[in-house]
């Protein structure tokens, strides 16, 4: 196939949304183009502020720190240790064996060394462990940003990621969380860091080949809490509506961006004061995070007493 972008018949990758092929190193640069094109679109940083780089050890997240390093900016990568078993211990390895071929050093926060890994948190709270591990990656990453004087959080949520979430939200008409599909989250006087998502524009397919091409080792295997997870079931409908009507995610997500659907007059959630106990951002007096730490810590005991 004829590359869009060279000329050249070695067009490998064909994007039916583009109506383009391009070949392997046009493809890399029309990728970085994407998210470049993203990043100034939304507004989400300049070239001079710091940015702290979520990496789970996936695909995604790697793509990102790779493409951030690649278009000059400063970025440092950050890895929670979930404690999940075989998934985290090789996830781990994954970022560390990244980190070190671009010659950076990542970020390791352990949850176990406050007894607070997922398996640990959800066995005491009997509660699911995807709601907990979310608010405890939110705590962790806000409060390292902070600490290490970092001016944006940035995720690797992709194209699938935000319409599929979308697609839940209209679905069940969460629409108290319309704000958070916003692709920049603004920091808070009370003390929320920006959040950015740089790889809205591409898909998940797009970020895979990107990853094949360069070479990315990453993590193949889903968390297997993750199973029954209902944003699959809407990825997977919005993959059939593309493949029919290609453009159909972006037209979605992106329509609905441009749309009216955000009051001026809305606060993020994170508006508040800060937690008596670890200073981050809190409605209440002490934040849900240190409680659910404080929770963990009188059931533990609680157990040992019982034994
Ligand atoms: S699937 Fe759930 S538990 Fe596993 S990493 Fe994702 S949010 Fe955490
Ligand atoms: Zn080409
Ligand atoms: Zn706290």
């Amino acid at each position: 196939m004829k590359c869009r972008r060279c000329g050249s018949f070695e067009g490998e990758v064909a994007l039916k949304r583009h109506n383009a092929t391009f070949c392997r190193n046009c493809f890399v640069v029309f990728f970085r183009r994407q998210v470049k094109r993203a990043i100034s679109e939304f507004r989400m940083f300049t070239p001079k502020e710091k940015i702290l780089v979520c990496v789970s050890g996936g695909k995604d997240s790697l793509v990102l720190w790779d493409v951030l390093l690649d278009l000059g900016f400063d970025a440092d990568g950050m890895y929670i240790d979930l404690g999940i078993g075989d998934y985290s211990r090789e996830s781990r390895e994954k970022v560390l064996a990244f980190a070190r071929l671009r010659k950076r050093e990542p970020i390791i926060v352990d949850l176990s060394a406050e007894g607070m890994t997922i398996p640990e948190v959800t066995a005491r709270l009997r509660k699911k462990a995807c709601s907990l591990c979310g608010m405890i990656k939110r705590h962790h990453f806000n409060s390292a940003a902070r600490k290490g004087g970092y001016d944006v959080v940035a995720t690797g949520h992709n194209l699938d990621d935000e319409a599929s979430r979308l697609l839940g939200n209209i679905i069940q008409w969460n629409v108290k969380y319309f704000p958070g599909q916003k692709p920049v989250l603004e920091e808070t006087s009370s003390g929320m860091v920006r959040k950015v998502k740089p790889l809205v524009r591409v898909t998940e397919y797009e970020t895979a080949c990107y990853a094949l091409i360069r070479g990315i080792d990453y993590m193949i295997y889903e968390c297997p809490y993750s199973k029954g997870a209902t944003s699959l079931a809407y990825k997977e409908a919005l993959n059939m509506l593309e493949e029919e009507m290609p453009g159909t995610k972006a037209r979605f997500l992106f329509g609905f961006l441009d749309g009216e659907f955000f009051r001026e007059d809305e606060k993020e959630e994170s508006e508040g004061r800060s937690c008596l106990v670890c200073g981050e951002p809190s409605f209440q007096e002490v934040c849900s995070y240190c409680r659910l730490k404080e929770e963990v810590a009188r059931r533990s005991a609680a157990g040992r007493k019982g034994a």
